[in-house]
């Protein structure tokens, strides 16, 4: 469970996104099919693109991933897949899942494909169909088109193609995307009505951009030549479909949002979301660099016809409800068939929340109205849980009960949505302690804490809780999964001096030597880090301020604390002062705190560090009464 903090102020930011989901999916596709070595800037490292990795890896392909930088270096086959034999696992995505079968059926021999629940249960037929006419044998491992699937393309021939379009775009461009790759050239005609269309466009740019020869007879009629691809240095964009929400956050605060790496000649189509926002009053300032979105008091309804971009169609249905007058969704029937029935989704949690929305099957109309506060279920779909956290932001008491599926496509969402209340945080009342370990931290913020009439919290006694967890469940401190889900399900909190973790008292435990072994190596996994900060900073904004101390406090949860101070003491003198205190010998306490310092400053995400703008107090010979007079006396300042 998530509670969404409020907006307190309307952000004014400049946003760099994560890389488009669409768009490494296509290109690491690409890559893989190309003759030679290509890199991929900027790429998005997510569940959805990680699938995407995993998969081709297992048809032979070399990947090397920097995700630091996100960057993706591919040694491509050529068209000639070396597969390793085992199931290709697509997790939850749908753009693998589709792309990966026609790319399988190259390599002429039998793969399994298979992916978790969700994606089992998405429909697939008519893919499947058009692969039968290639010649590709499919043999269902459950329901009939339907994943797990057994596909051998050893029969695979060139044939003039027919495919259906009706319920996913994704059918054709996964077909167009191996064509090239084929023995002989190739002619696609798309049977109906094409939906999502301004992705069949992005598939069509990105081949031409790896060396394809594709034409375009009629919209609905392609004509691939079998020229193979070549390799390419390729710059992914910024996600346009992440930037709804960031978007739709600025026009309803009133606020200003600029996301960079997003051309307003962008090849993504989901930035025809600016439109529907500027036709509903928004201003919206367009250029090759960047895409930017200021609000407005009032916004006005409009009839938006959104067949082309419906993974938007949540994110206008939350700015919706604001709007001076109705709103109506239409063309969108499809998108029942998405990560969950998406209609049904938006429908069922708007009313939840009190607002009128009546339900036509192809969409939605939804009626100005209040929010109620309330509990919203995300349907694990990550468009559900980033459409109504930006509501959150806007309306007080929303709280959603699975947040961790936006990691699907924006594993650090939530990171994103802080900086939009980075403006608002700088009006809390907060004192930032870092410092290494055992510098006096937790005996200094008590001692602040009660002279200034602020509350304390002992971050560090979050982390030492999710470890102690941990040794107790015996999972592994290294396995970053199990690790994450435990910091995600465990309820910590603080009663006096008393440290409770699911109701236990574990006030000693987690001192013990057990958990200082494992807690620098639990603290340095990102994601636990990322779940850890939220709590945070919820904890601070809920009281206007506080004592906050641990490591990253004045460099990540709180950059813009009202004073920052980093307290530090020679190692000797710490352990000393610790050994005092706690009747352990020296030895064993210089090699505690001397061994987390270094995992705790090496690590990559938030390492202690020292920030430019904090007071750096060294206690080395000095009083506990010296040290808290001079903050107090900088804090006061
Ligand atoms: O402050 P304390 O020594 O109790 O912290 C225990 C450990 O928790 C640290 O060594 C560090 O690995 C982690 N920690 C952190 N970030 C914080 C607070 C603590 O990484 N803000």
């Amino acid at each position: 469970m998530l509670s969404i903090d409020p907006l307190t102020k309307p952000p004014d930011i400049d946003l760099e996104l994560p890389g488009s989901k669409s768009i490494t999916n296509r290109a690491l596709i690409l890559a893989a099919l190309a003759d030679g070595t290509s890199t991929l800037q900027g790429a998005l490292f997510a569940e959805d693109t990680l699938a995407m990795v995993d998969c081709l890896r297992g048809l032979g392909v070399g990947i090397e991933c920097d995700e630091s930088n996100n960057k993706i270096v591919i040694s491509g086959c050529g068209g000639d897949l070396n597969p390793n034999g085992k199931p290709l696992w697509v997790r939850q995505s749908g753009t693998t899942a589709r792309f990966i079968m026609p790319l399988a059926a190259l390599a002429r021999t039998e793969i399994l494909i298979d992916g978790d629940l969700q994606i089992r249960k998405r429909p697939q037929q008519e893919l499947f169909d058009a692969l039968e006419k290639l010649g590709v044998e499919a043999t269902f491992q459950g329901e009939q088109g339907h994943l797990p699937v057994v596909i051998n393309g050893a029969d695979l021939h060139v044939e003039d193609l027919q495919v259906k379009a009706e319920q996913s775009s994704q059918y054709v461009s996964a077909l167009l995307l191996s064509a090239p790759c084929m023995a002989e050239d190739m002619t696609l005609v798309v049977d109906g009505e094409i939906v999502s269309k301004p992705y069949l466009q992005m598939t069509l740019t990105m081949m031409r951009s790896f060396g394809a020869d594709v034409e375009e007879v009629d919209q609905n009629h392609f004509r691939i030549r079998a020229t193979g691809y070549k390799a390419q240095d390729y710059k992914v964009e910024a996600d346009a479909s992440t930037a709804s929400y960031f978007f739709a956050a600025a026009a309803l605060s009133g606020g200003r949002v600029k996301v960079k790496g997003l051309s307003q000649f962008s090849i993504q189509g989901d930035i025809g979301f600016v439109d529907l926002l500027e036709e509903m009053g928004a201003e919206v300032n367009r250029s090759e660099e960047y895409v930017e979105v200021c609000g407005i008091s009032t916004l006005r309804g409009i009839n938006a016809m959104m067949k082309s971009i419906s993974d938007t169609a949540p994110t206008l249905a939350v700015v919706a409800p604001w709007a001076d007058t109705p709103t109506s969704i239409s063309g969108i029937g499809f998108i029942a068939h998405k990560e969950s029935d998406r209609v049904t989704a938006v429908v069922t949690e708007l009313r939840k929340l009190g607002i009128e929305v009546g339900n036509h099957g192809d969409g939605f109309t939804i009626k100005p109205g209040s929010i109620k506060s309330g509990l919203v279920h995300t349907y694990d779909d990550h468009r559900i849980a980033m459409a109504f956290t930006v509501l959150g932001l806007i309306s007080g008491g929303i709280v959603l009960d699975n947040s961790e599926c936006v990691s699907k496509t924006v594993p650090d969402f939530f990171e994103y949505v802080d900086r939009l209340r980075l403006d608002g945080d700088e009006e809390l009342d907060i004192l930032a302690i870092d410092g290494p370990a055992g510098s006096g931290k937790t005996s200094l913020a008590k001692r602040i804490s009660s002279e200034i009439g602020l509350e304390y919290l002992d971050t560090g006694a979050m982390y030492r809780s999710v470890a102690a967890v941990v040794i107790k469940e015996e999972v592994d401190p290294l396995n970053k999964d199990l690790v994450v889900a435990i910091a995600n399900k465990v309820k910590i909190s603080f009663v006096g001096e008393e440290v409770f973790v699911d109701g236990e008292n574990l006030t000693e435990v987690i001192r013990s030597s057990e958990v200082n072994a494992v807690v620098s190596h639990v603290a340095a996994n990102p994601g636990v880090r990322a779940v850890l900060r939220r709590k945070q900073r919820s904890w601070a904004r809920e009281r206007g301020g506080g004592v906050l101390e641990g490591r990253d406090i004045g460099t990540v949860v709180f950059p813009r604390a009202k004073l920052k101070v980093y307290v530090t003491a020679a190692p000797e003198e710490r352990a000393r002062r610790r050994s005092l205190e706690s009747g352990r010998s020296m030895e064993e306490i210089l090699e505690d705190i001397t061994g987390r310092d270094q995992i705790d400053s090496s690590r990559v995400d938030s390492p202690l560090s020292v920030s430019s703008d904090a007071l750096v107090v060294d206690s080395t010979g000095k009083t506990i009464n010296d040290v808290v007079e001079e903050i107090l006396g900088s804090f006061n300042a």
